[in-house]
């Protein structure tokens, strides 16, 4: 059985971030979208709204299951009996740090693989910091990111300025 681990900071999970997820469930019997509780990054939203969101906006993909992790990522992907870890790779300013954690994963855990999913070209040029920026300017972030996000991201900002 074929299972994958996606973690991230999904801070908050965008287009991008699903169009990995859609295009992986495909190949893998399961995938766990693993959400980082505690990233380097400091986060808009908790761990608990990142989850959820991601939840809401995989509902319909039956192989998925979201879960939140603290600590080495090397363990919480034994811990779930999975032997892959999805990346996604944007452009060439991606492999450098990309490639440094697969090899430091590696080193860690011999017996699990990296995969990197190139991102689909529409989606290239996103991330969840720009979608913030954009929403926080009052832009149209309809096609960016899951409808889910983009409610929670207008109320937000709209009771920021209220
Ligand atoms: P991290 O803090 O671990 O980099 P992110 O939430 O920023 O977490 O990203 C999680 C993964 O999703 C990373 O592998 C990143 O390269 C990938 N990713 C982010 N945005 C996109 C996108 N627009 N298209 C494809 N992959 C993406």
């Amino acid at each position: 059985m074929k299972i994958a681990v996606y973690p991230g900071s999904f801070d908050p999970i965008t287009n991008g971030h699903l169009n990995i997820i859609e295009r992986t469930t495909k190949i893998v019997d399961k995938l766990i979208v693993a959400v980082a509780v505690d990233s380097k990054k400091s986060t808009l939203f908790s761990a608990q709204e990142r989850t959820d969101m991601i939840k809401e906006a995989t509902k319909d993909l039956e192989n998925v299951k979201v879960l939140s992790f603290s600590g080495l990522l090397t363990d919480f992907v034994r811990k779930n009996k999975a032997n892959i870890i999805i990346r996604g790779m944007r452009a060439i300013s991606d492999f450098e740090h990309e490639s440094q954690l697969a090899l430091m994963n590696k080193r860690l855990a011999p017996e699990i693989e990296t995969i990197f999913m190139v991102t689909c070209s529409t989606y290239s040029y996103l991330n969840s910091s720009i979608v913030k920026e954009i929403a926080s300017l009052n832009g149209n972030i309809s096609q960016l990111v899951p409808e889910i996000v983009e409610k929670k991201l207008n109320t937000l900002f709209f009771n920021k300025k209220a």
